[in-house]
């Protein structure tokens, strides 16, 4: 478990990272993939913080690797989970993501989606969701967390803005593995551009992903220079 901020823990689980909020009790923000809850306990516990203080889980999204073990985690501690609701009713119906998707340009993309993502299974557990998230809500945590609905990667895709920490989780909108680029795929590419640069206007000087490397300054105005080229006028 790596500290980012004042409140808040990334927890890389090797292809996918979940993310821990320390406040009063913890919030963990996704899953991994299936079968990831013990190792995920286990970091939060060699981080000196106990999974039971656990007092929520918010999904960033639906796909497999990250609702994977929302419903495990969520029977062993009995904790409300959050999602935006076009998300929502994948992960309820046990769905991982809405098919088919578009792999992104350039050859590790198209390698990534190959190996990794094209025939891999698109069913998870069910889960039912407690609360349907939206954009611009505040959720009382840590000094306020702002959600910043950000679909193209996925319909229902959120990013959680840590306002007090100036940290962006943004999930999926894009990636920081061979520095920063966009996901491997989308649902609809050109909309997920228009959300990262939608989270780009907002005040924040750390970013971290789902896929990859934190950004540990400068993240808002790095996204801007990156991505404003692909967007669309
Ligand atoms: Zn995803
Ligand atoms: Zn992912």
């Amino acid at each position: 478990m790596k500290q980012i901020s004042k409140h808040l823990y990334q927890i890389s689980l090797g292809s996918v990272n979940t993310f821990l909020i320390e406040d009063n009790g913890l919030t963990l923000v996704d899953t991994g993939f299936k079968s990831s809850r013990d190792k995920i306990f286990q970091a939060i516990r060699n981080g000196g913080k106990k999974p039971d203080d656990i007092k929520q889980v918010i999904l960033t999204h639906s796909h497999p690797d990250h609702s994977g073990s929302v419903a495990d985690i969520k029977r062993t501690l009995g904790v409300p989970v959050y999602a935006h609701p076009d998300d929502a009713i994948l992960v309820e119906a046990g769905i991982g993501g809405r098919l088919p998707h578009q792999p992104s340009p350039g050859l590790a993309n198209w390698l990534l989606f190959r190996l990794f993502i094209k025939n891999s299974p698109n069913e998870t557990e069910m889960c039912r969701i407690d609360e349907r998230i939206q954009d611009g809500d505040i959720l009382p945590i840590a000094g306020g967390i702002q959600v910043i609905h950000t679909p193209g990667h996925s319909k229902g895709h959120v990013s959680l803005l840590l306002k007090a920490d100036r940290v962006l989780i943004g999930g999926d909108i894009c990636a920081n593995m061979f520095g920063l680029d966009l996901s491997t795929v989308y649902e609809d590419r050109q909309l997920g551009v228009q959300s990262i640069l939608k989270v780009a206007e907002q005040n924040f000087d750390k970013a971290v992903f789902g896929h990859g490397k934190p950004i540990i300054c400068g993240a808002n105005v790095k996204l801007k220079h990156k991505f404003s080229s692909l967007a669309n006028t």
